[in-house]
């Protein structure tokens, strides 16, 4: 856990998220800005702050959420839809808390 990070906060349940699902490895909840119908946010529960920083002990985790997309992305109704993982700044990436995006049903509201 780090201090200063949301993402930690929200795995501790420091801050409130509308989360869609939770086991002992990662957390899903949905983005507070949507950028489509339904974009939510799958989480490891560890703190690590970008890909690049993953090692090969993580290799399981990250299978674990790419495998876990589909399922909640089916949970939500979505047929089709985009996952994205932005790295470090100039890669877009605002909250530095490893997390995989899925976002589909067209844009949002
Ligand atoms: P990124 O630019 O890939 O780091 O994406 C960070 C995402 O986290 C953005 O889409 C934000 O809207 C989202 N976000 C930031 N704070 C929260 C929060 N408290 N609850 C849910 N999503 C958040
Ligand atoms: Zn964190």
């Amino acid at each position: 856990m780090s201090a200063d990070c949301i993402f930690c906060k929200i795995v501790a349940g420091n801050i409130p998220s509308k989360t869609i699902y939770e086991d002992g490895n990662v957390i899903a909840f949905h983005d507070i800005r949507p950028m489509a119908k339904t974009h939510f946010l799958i989480v490891p529960k560890k703190h690590i702050e970008t890909l690049k920083d993953c090692t090969v002990e993580d290799q399981d985790l990250l299978g674990g959420m790419m495998l876990l997309a589909p399922k909640l992305a089916a949970d939500q109704g979505l047929v089709g839809y985009k996952t994205l993982m932005n790295v470090g700044r100039e890669g877009g990436q605002e909250v530095f808390h490893i997390h995989l995006h899925v976002y589909g049903g067209g844009a949002a509201a």
